[in-house]
């Protein structure tokens, strides 16, 4: 289970995050949808810590972190938590002196002080889920936006975490190879990774989310699966996004 309750996220008095509390059953994908600036990839960013919220909690299986203005909260907790994560940017962001084996096998190796030969199989294991065994000594230079995305999302799932957190996956591919992502996502999906993506891309939601969640402002304006968030909004807000889509 995924629980953020009453979350707030503030940049000064700029009220990014106005207390949201979302659930999510292990094996689920939600789809975070709305605006520009609506708070989506600052969400992404708090569940994974990227970002410290001012206030809520969040828990994520056995892992449970409360935030309060006052109080800090310790490195190490940051860190247990953020391990339950993986993160996928739009922009891929491979280490671009590493190979596409070498980037998979970066975090198993440094940070979770794996041998080599055993962060080597679990990332050739991976480099094969998302279609790219064939590119593992592959520089991401040489790579296209695809394949790199594809490595990325590898690289996210090594360390086996609770949940894989998704920023605009498609959003910097052109459409033949964002459907190359959005394959490897579905497939993830079916296979049960628990998944929360932030997308524009109301296609990409509908083939792999179970959940939608239409963020606007800051709070959560509705949410349900995707046929009716996508077909029969009920909020005038949520019509109108929907409307200027098409
Ligand atoms: P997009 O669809 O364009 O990716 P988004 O829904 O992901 O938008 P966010 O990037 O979460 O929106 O931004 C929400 C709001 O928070 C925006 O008004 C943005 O300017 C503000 N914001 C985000 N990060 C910071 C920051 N580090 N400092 C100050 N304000 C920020
Ligand atoms: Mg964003």
């Amino acid at each position: 289970m995924i629980e953020l309750s009453h979350i707030v996220k503030r940049f000064g008095t700029h009220t990014v995050l106005n207390d949201i509390s979302i659930t999510l059953a292990e094996g689920t994908v939600s789809a975070l949808v709305g605006p520009s600036g609506g708070g989506k990839s600052t969400l992404l960013r708090c569940v994974n810590l990227l970002e410290i919220p001012t206030s809520g909690t969040i828990r994520l299986g056995d892992e449970r972190l409360e935030f309060t203005p006052d109080r800090k909260v310790g490195w190490q907790a940051i860190q247990k938590l953020r391990r339950q994560t993986g993160m996928v940017f739009q922009n891929f962001q491979l280490f671009p002196h590493q190979t596409a084996i070498g980037n998979v096998m970066e975090g198993l190796v440094t940070v979770l002080k794996w041998p080599a030969a055993r962060a080597r199989a679990r990332a050739l294991e991976l480099l094969e889920k998302v279609g790219m065994a064939h590119k593992a000594d592959a520089w991401p230079a040489t790579l296209s936006g695809g394949q790199q995305q594809r490595v990325a999302i590898a690289r996210a799932l090594a360390p086996s975490p609770r949940v894989l957190l998704c920023d605009e996956p498609t959003s910097a591919l052109d459409p033949e190879l964002a459907e190359e992502v959005v394959e490897v996502l579905s497939r993830l999906a079916r296979e049960g990774t628990t998944m929360i993506m932030a997308t524009h891309d109301l296609r990409l939601a509908s083939r792999v989310a179970d959940h939608v969640i239409f963020l606007d402002g800051g709070v959560v304006v509705e949410s349900g699966p995707p046929k009716t968030i996508f077909s029969t909004p009920e909020r005038e807000r949520t019509k109108r996004f929907i409307a200027s889509l098409s």
